[in-house]
């Protein structure tokens, strides 16, 4: 083959598999978590977390995002064996698993990176959380030196690790994507930021109807950043994804118990709702009538 044939057959061929790659991934009904998310929990939209925890629309994730995301859990990896040449650091249980809590019946959860202890700054055990960042948001958080100002969804996170957990500070470690450099902070417990996040996700797991939009319309700048058919749900131009979740008839169970993972139940046939059984929904399914398009005239 000679050296031109050679490159135009790559040519030719690189974006085809890329492209063949890219268009043979989808998120389906799985690939929602089951539970509203420590991690989540201090999004600034109500509605937004709600819509998630209902399963009315699909992670928005293209091919790229969730390549974004596993770099992010690569990179995760490698800050943790970084600090494993100084620090005592523990990812998992005894049994293998990911440090995992829930709260609320289970119907809130979330899973930590870690827990590491022997910095310089402490001997004490801190919360592990790792992020990346890219450079323009990297020199962000250098300027304001403050996880809290940088991004309060990540600092409300931590803060949930910490009450999770019972441990009073969290490192929290920021890479940048595009220099490889460091951002640490040890961020100290605030009990009143824990209460908050708690009372608002018992508010929206307890919530029968989808709570108001706080965004000001569909052209919001948070709004443009949902894929098309999440922002068409959430504005009520669509049909939401059918589900027991977006069913008039089921509800999270939340009573007194400390269960790893939520249980739901439908009202109308009387008994539980596995995962399984609330993804295939069943023939009295009925929507939600607050998610139900809107007809003209008619004002959310
Ligand atoms: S089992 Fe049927 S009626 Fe019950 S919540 Fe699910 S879809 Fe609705």
């Amino acid at each position: 083959m000679s050296h031109k044939s050679f490159l135009d057959d790559n040519l030719l061929l690189a974006p085809t598999t890329l492209a063949h790659l890219d268009n043979e991934f989808s998120t389906s009904l799985t690939d929602c978590r089951e539970h509203l998310g420590m991690s989540q929990i201090g999004h600034d939209d109500d509605r937004y977390l709600w819509l998630q925890f209902r399963w009315a629309f699909l992670p928005g994730h293209d091919a790229r995002v969730h390549r974004l995301f596993s770099l992010g859990n690569a990179i995760e990896r490698e800050i943790i064996e970084w600090l494993r040449r100084y620090c005592d650091v523990i990812t998992h249980d005894e049994s293998g698993e990911q440090f995992r809590f829930a709260a609320v019946s289970g119907h809130f959860g979330g899973s930590i990176d870690g827990v590491i202890r022997n910095l310089i700054e402490s001997d004490q055990w801190h919360v592990l959380e790792c992020k990346s960042a890219s450079r323009k948001k990297f020199a962000e958080l250098i300027k304001t030196q403050s996880v809290e100002r940088w991004n309060y969804q990540y600092y409300v996170q931590a803060q949930c690790y910490m009450a999770m957990t019972g441990l009073k500070r969290c490192y929290f470690v920021v890479y940048c994507k595009d220099d490889s450099s460091l951002y640490a902070e040890r961020i100290k417990y605030r009990s009143s930021v824990w209460q908050q996040a708690l009372e608002r996700a018992q508010r929206i797991i307890a919530a029968a109807v989808p709570p108001a939009s706080s965004w000001p319309n569909e052209m919001y700048y948070r709004s443009r950043w949902l894929s098309d058919q999440q922002r068409a749900v959430y504005w009520r131009k669509q049909m939401p994804v059918r589900s027991c979740r977006t069913c008039v008839y089921a509800c999270p169970l939340v009573d007194n118990t400390n269960r790893p993972v939520g249980q739901w139940r439908c009202q109308l046939h009387c008994h539980a709702l596995d995962a399984n059984e609330q993804r295939r929904s069943c023939g009295d399914y009925q929507c939600i009538p607050d998610l139900v398009p809107e007809t003209k005239g008619e004002t959310q």
